[in-house]
């Protein structure tokens, strides 16, 4: 892999099209920042509705290319093998790049890169095992059977907080399908994806299989979400930006899987184990700052426990050490963009509006050392109410506010009056309680007695405003493939077509 962090420093990254790195057609370089120092790092290029067209063309070319449509399920699940080898061979290196494109921890971009190639491996193999149904219909010698097939052209629009994490979701089972994709990695971390289509072309996977095209959501992002060759989209984001993208595939009556944001409720009962309680909301909420989608950002305990909860999740809070994401004694790293730290501070202060008080941080650390990057402390919110703005909109930052409720009843009504429906988590020793809250929850995953346990195997959606679709597991080869309809009359006798028999 010729893309590595040390060489990303002052270059000019292209685009990804039909095999090869391109020039943009509008010739136009924007820069990405190094969220610890707020410079400029490298320069990604900024493609356009020509680009983009290029892109969509090079993937439906590769649709009727041989190499890829004739070539068999057991090889092509191989050559995704190979690319979960190549993957893992340049773990660190991709690492490096996405802990300094968005900041996260060095720590948790190596676990990730370590889960990747899991991943890949898992949908490898099913390459093979996606097969149809015959259906034994009310007619003689007919046989009727279903074929699942690629659906063609994937679109996919990633976010920036764990960019070749959030891809792999889809593009494992979207290869081993035989799809062929155009990618648009975030304007804020673009560098991985360009890297990972090196490896892609190593592995043996034909050009123009995958494409990338880089730049900002109006204009590269919309244009992409336009285009009239796209079969489906997915894409993982905001809720405010996926409005727009579905709206944008409705007008080519494209499909789409959405994988939106979220404000998961958090909860703990009394009879809940208090430092692991503790433990599970300072990671559910401010592991990787809060740059999470299912981060458990409403806490809510129950009111006998309230006050020894608060104290002892503001004394953990107090252990967490903000600092340089590299560094191995650092918990959380910087924020990822200038204007997620002005949100996250903005939501604070209306906190305080409104009556929330600050039980801890609340502001930018102290520490001289960190003054020049987008660093918040973790904060904790008490006297919060789930009606207060910072409890309702989705802020992406490490912040949490505590609230407590009296009876299952009221706790179902508080943990479910949201418009997200994402995640959930509870806390308590009581498996009949835990089950009830897992059956009247909104939530497209529970966590009983733990949070942020994810896996490549297990379905994973929203429902409300957290999205549709299904991302891990084989529910994603359905979704990805489509259903054709074959009926064969093998009677030798063509009826007569105007004679219509009643059985
Ligand atoms: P975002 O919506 O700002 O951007 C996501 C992507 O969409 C970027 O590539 C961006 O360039 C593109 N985009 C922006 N405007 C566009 C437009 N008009 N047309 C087409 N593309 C456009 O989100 P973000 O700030 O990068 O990521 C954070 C959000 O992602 C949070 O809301 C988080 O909850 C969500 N997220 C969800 C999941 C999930 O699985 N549900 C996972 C990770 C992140």
């Amino acid at each position: 892999m010729k893309t590595t962090a040390e060489n990303l420093q002052g270059s000019r990254l292209d685009l990804f099209i039909d095999g090869r790195f391109t020039r943009p057609h509008s010739g136009q370089y924007v820069p990405s920042y190094d969220p610890t120092t707020a410079e400029p790092w490298y320069q990604f290029a900024q493609a356009d509705a020509v680009d983009v067209d290029v892109a969509v063309r090079s993937a439906r070319a590769a649709l009727k290319n041989p190499a890829w449509h004739r070539m068999t399920q057991t090889e092509r699940g191989k050559l995704v093998r190979r690319l979960a080898d190549l993957v893992l061979e340049n773990a660190e290196e991709l690492a490096l790049i996405e802990c300094r494109d968005n900041g996260k921890l060095l720590k948790e971009m190596r676990a990730q890169m370590r889960a990747v190639p899991d991943s890949y491996i898992y949908f490898a193999g099913m390459a093979d095992k996606l097969q149809g149904d015959t259906i034994p219909v009310n007619k003689l010698d007919t046989l009727n059977y279903n074929v699942r097939e690629p659906v063609g052209v994937v679109g996919m629009i990633i976010p920036w907080n764990s960019p070749l994490m959030m891809l792999t979701g889809t593009l494992a089972p979207c290869l081993a399908i035989g799809n062929t994709i155009v990618v648009k990695p975030s304007e804020h971390a673009t560098a991985s994806t360009l890297a990972l289509a090196e490896l892609v072309i190593e592995a043996g996977i034909p050009p123009g299989v995958f494409n990338v095209v880089t730049g900002d959501g109006a204009t590269t992002g919309d244009a992409l979400t336009r285009h009239p060759g796209i079969a489906r989209f997915v894409f993982t984001g905001s809720t405010s930006t996926g409005r727009k993208i579905a709206g944008n595939a409705a007008q080519n009556l494209v499909p789409c899987q959405m994988e939106l944001g979220g404000k998961s409720p958090h909860v703990v009962f009394s009879d809940a184990d208090v430092e692991r309680a503790v433990n599970g909301v300072v990671a559910g909420v401010f592991a990787a700052a809060g740059q999470t989608c299912v981060a458990g950002s409403r806490c809510f305990v129950e009111a006998p426990v309230y006050e020894r909860f608060v104290e002892a999740l503001v004394e953990r809070t107090r252990r967490i050490t903000v600092g340089h994401p590299t560094s191995e004694a650092t918990d959380i790293g910087p924020l990822a963009l200038a204007a997620q730290l002005d949100k996250v501070q903005g939501y604070v202060a209306s906190g305080v509006q409104e009556g929330a008080r600050i039980a801890i941080g609340g502001r930018k650390p102290l520490d001289t050392a960190l003054q020049r990057g987008w660093y918040f402390e973790p904060t904790v919110m008490t006297q919060a109410r789930n009606d207060m703005r910072f409890m309702r909109d989705e802020i992406f930052g490490p912040v949490v506010g505590v609230v407590p409720f009296n009876t299952e009843e009221e706790l179902i009504e508080l943990a479910n009056d949201t418009e997200y429906g994402l995640a959930s988590g509870i806390w308590t020793n009581d498996i009949d309680r835990a089950l009830r809250f897992a059956r009247d929850v909104d939530a497209g995953t529970v966590w009983i007695n733990t949070f942020r346990s994810a896996a490549y195997m297990s379905p994973n959606g929203g429902s409300k405003h957290s999205g549709y679709g299904y991302r891990g597991g084989f529910e994603v080869m359905r979704e990805f493939s489509r259903l054709k309809n074959v009926v064969v009359d093998y009677s030798g006798a063509m009826q007569d077509p105007f004679v219509i028999r009643l059985r």
